[in-house]
């Protein structure tokens, strides 16, 4: 999929690259002869608990608990859980797992958690209880052969640093990405891993972004002030000026034709103030481009990606003539959506302007990132532009 404006501005500012591919999802192979495709995971999270059905009776409190052997990997016998009689329980992976707001995730440290010390030795048997429905944080338990015993719920306090400062793991990419020790920006101290329960809806926000193609109109638009700007444009200071100079020379009004004087101006202004190269925000482009758009823009073809056509407005209704400036019927139009990376525990969305914060915790998609899963979404709209100071009187 090609779209240049997620390549050159996302591309660049965003993921910290040159260029960015987008790529579809691949469609899927119906045929059974076809060679196999899919991708490598890895294993996470890496402890367990062996689906044992025992029960346990909390005398103090008079309660029964469900409770199950927690293992990591490496002491399952070919994957399964061997019970006190040499018999092969199954296991499943512990919905349990600890994230940094950076991203980060890694396994609690089980052992340093129930004796409530990060130095302690024991290794003995953990096991999980867990009372009621299994939902409420204060009945679940972690319990050791030791006698040792800890609510989930410790785990939970928000600031409480009861779980390990974060260590910058990212096993989404494997053993070898990991990340240096996560430091809090803010305070200079370390981040602090929180609880997070890995199927819940707070374990992974996608971060998108999404743009419409649009043919350059800012190419066409510099292009036009370009061939005028030198003999016509550098020394005008107002927009009423712009105007008089348009009527009175006839090569000015030709080779701007089809750009508002609003968006030239802006273009000279941007030229005077030294800013010829000034970044734009996607939303800017967007507006800038159907604002200033010829009468129609780009071909009704099958599988065009933008058309376009400019509504005569001087036959609307004089009420609805006073406070419409323009009026787009965008017939043909094409959005292209990527994924740039994703966060934990907010979800953290495109403001205004459709840009994203850089300087937000995302988490990154690779180790390097050569391209983005995207989708385009093709459909039609209408652009419909308020005059100024219509606005201006609903905002007062
Ligand atoms: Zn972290």
């Amino acid at each position: 999929m090609f779209c240049d404006r997620f390549s050159s501005q996302l591309g660049s500012k965003l993921l910290e690259v040159n260029y960015v591919n987008l790529y579809a999802p691949p469609v899927d192979e119906q045929d059974p002869r076809a060679t196999r495709t899919g991708i490598n995971v890895f294993m996470f999270p890496t402890w367990f608990l062996a689906q044992v059905k025992e029960t346990w009776y909390d005398t103090k409190t008079k309660k029964t608990f469900r409770t199950r052997p927690l293992l990591p990997w490496g002491n399952l016998v070919s994957g399964q859980y061997l019970n006190s009689e040499k018999k092969k329980v199954p296991v499943v992976p512990v919905r349990f797992v600890q994230a940094c707001v950076k991203g980060h995730i890694s396994d609690i440290h089980w052992y340093a958690f129930v004796h409530n010390d990060s130095e302690n030795k024991c290794r003995g048997q953990l096991c999980l209880d867990e009372g009621g429905s299994g939902n409420d944080f204060a009945e679940i338990y972690v319990h050791c052969e030791c006698k040792k015993r800890r609510p989930l719920a410790d785990a939970t306090v928000r600031n409480g640093k009861v779980l390990v400062p974060c260590q910058g793991h990212r096993p989404w990419l494997g053993s070898f990405a990991q990340q240096p020790f996560c430091i809090r920006e803010s305070t200079g101290l370390p981040e602090y891993n929180r609880l997070l329960v890995r199927s819940a809806s707070n374990a992974y926000f996608s971060q998108i972004l999404s743009v419409i193609s649009l043919p350059d109109s800012d190419a066409a638009l510099q292009k036009a002030v370009n061939s005028v700007y030198e003999d016509f444009l550098k020394k005008i200071t107002t927009l009423e000026q712009l105007t008089l100079v348009k009527s009175l020379m006839s090569k000015v009004a030709t080779n701007l034709e089809g750009f508002s004087n609003e968006v030239v101006w802006q273009e000279i202004q941007r030229r005077q103030n030294g800013q010829v190269n000034q970044h734009k925000s996607i939303k800017q482009v967007e507006i800038e481009t159907l604002l200033s758009s010829p009468v129609v823009v780009g071909e009704d073809i099958p599988e065009g990606d933008f058309y376009a056509r400019a509504r005569d407005v001087s036959s609307l209704k004089p009420k609805f003539a006073s406070c419409i400036e323009r009026i787009v019927l965008v017939h043909r139009l094409r959005e292209v959506i990527a994924q740039v990376g994703f966060t934990r525990f907010e979800a953290e969305m495109p403001d205004i302007d459709g840009e994203l914060d850089i300087s937000v915790r995302r988490a990154a998609l690779d180790i390097e990132t050569t391209w983005v899963p995207a989708i385009e979404n093709k459909g039609e709209g209408v652009f419909i532009a308020f005059r100024k100071e219509v606005i201006e009187d609903w905002l007062k």
